[in-house]
């Protein structure tokens, strides 16, 4: 078990060694799992390497969800970040059809990595395999990068919520942007307090946000809230990156979104009773897969 209950004590520890969080993290790991370094390391690496094939299988043009609902987002996506005329750009664009090719991967029974959940599974590859593919980062500073989101996305666990069933979508796809905006921090040569910044900054862009599956399928509007997740990833990492420090500590952020997560209905948590599942086109999705 991570021996850090709160994000400033993971920070602390990581400034005190003069060592990256990951360092510390995989050093930490290694001992309480009783296996070498290296061994740790390679087990993060395939999963890494799972991500980029979660990709690959979700932009394939044949790609749909096993409901029918949803399927292709991926492969269009890609095309159009191919095309060069995109409003983000061709590097976010294709960041873009990453998360939305991985989500899809997994509406589609893929195999994915969950991370932190599969219903967020979309935004960290779409963020490390675009600096990995596109950006010509080593395959070890992005591998070692996924155990500072991890140890973020277990502060985050312990301290708040990363279960949409429990705090709403802020707990899915919010925890996901916070991990991978301090991944992408530390991936980018920022500090462990920047790695924090762009963690809370993330979290409170996400603050609120609800769970409403419709037909209580990870679909609709899962899929593509992977792709918000993804961009306040980025911004916020670049955010923190410039000197922008975070107003509300990550913290704070996180004591913050368990008292959201507690506060909203439950309709609001994974229940398929609120939200846009409660819309009529919503209800009208729900009876095209289940019938009336
Ligand atoms: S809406 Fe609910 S099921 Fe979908 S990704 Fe968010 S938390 Fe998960």
């Amino acid at each position: 078990m991570l021996k850090y209950e709160s994000i400033s004590e993971l920070i602390e520890a990581a400034e005190k060694t003069g060592e990256k969080i990951s360092g510390i993290v995989l050093e930490d790991q290694a001992v309480s799992l009783e296996k070498s370094p290296l061994e740790v390391y390679e087990k993060m690496e395939l999963d890494f390497h799972i991500m980029c094939a979660s990709v690959k299988e979700g932009q394939k043009k044949e790609q749909r969800s096993m409901s029918g609902l949803t399927g292709g987002e991926g492969f269009l996506m890609n095309e159009y970040a191919l095309k060069g005329k995109s409003l983000c750009g061709e590097f976010l664009s294709k960041a873009i059809s990453r998360a939305l090719a991985v989500a899809g991967c997994n509406a589609s029974m893929g195999k994915i990595v969950a991370a932190p959940t599969a219903g967020s599974c979309g935004i960290l590859p779409g963020c490390l395999v675009s600096l990995y593919e596109d950006r010509g980062f080593d395959v070890k500073d992005i591998v070692m990068s996924m155990f500072t989101a991890g140890a973020f996305g277990l502060v985050i666990a312990e301290r708040a919520s990363i279960a949409g069933a429990e705090g709403g979508c802020q707990a899915e796809c919010g925890s996901a942007a916070g991990m991978a905006a301090a991944a992408l921090t530390e991936v980018m040569g920022g500090t462990p307090s920047m790695c924090a910044d762009a963690c809370a900054m993330a979290l409170a862009n996400q603050l609120g946000l609800v769970c409403d599956p419709v037909a209580g399928l990870v679909e609709i509007p899962c899929i593509k809230r992977n792709v918000s997740g993804l961009m306040i990833a980025f911004s916020c990492a670049d955010m923190a990156l410039a000197g922008i420090e975070a107003k509300i500590p990550a913290d704070e952020c996180l004591d913050a979104m368990r008292e959201v997560g507690d506060s909203l209905p439950a309709s609001l948590k994974e229940t398929a009773g609120g939200g846009l599942a409660a819309t009529p086109t919503g209800i009208r999705l729900r009876k095209q897969v289940y019938g009336d």
